[in-house]
């Protein structure tokens, strides 16, 4: 996995098009500062919560990990740039202030700076993308 990772952040970005006319048309992992997690459909602004009872925003999850301790779901706010890009301008641990994109998030626990895993969620997207042809089907 760790390998793969390494793989994908050193391929060459490929644009296709703007993605966000994609953005509306994809699921994202978004999370509530509850810990609700939803598939669902791509967009700029927060969603509200689709559990029962949780009205929390919910934002599209990347995730960071500190060495020390596990994974961290961040929550992401997105922003379209100057040429109509999404992209992640700001991050924000479950309870925390928010974090302009580019400034270390640091772990509550140990406090040492985390580490990007899955910096944009709009990354499984954008690979995606890229590939050529859907997979063939099988045992049809
Ligand atoms: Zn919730
Ligand atoms: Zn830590």
């Amino acid at each position: 996995m760790f390998a793969l990772v390494i793989w994908l952040s050193l391929r060459p970005a490929v644009v296709e098009g703007p993605v966000r006319r994609v953005l509306p048309e994809v699921d994202l992992d978004w999370r509530c500062d509850a810990g609700h997690a939803w598939r669902a459909r791509g967009q700029i602004e927060p969603r509200v919560c689709m559990t029962k009872d949780c009205d929390r925003d919910m934002w599209p999850a990347a995730r960071w990990s500190c060495e020390n301790h596990h994974k961290f779901h961040v929550a992401t706010r997105l922003e379209l740039d100057a040429s109509g890009f999404p992209g992640p301008v700001e991050f924000r641990l479950r309870g925390h202030k928010w974090v302009v994109a580019g400034d270390p998030l640091v772990c509550p626990k140990c406090s040492k700076f985390l580490r990007e895993d899955v910096r944009d969620p709009l990354a499984d997207v954008k690979r995606r993308k890229r590939r050529s042809a859907p997979p063939p089907k099988r045992g049809g």
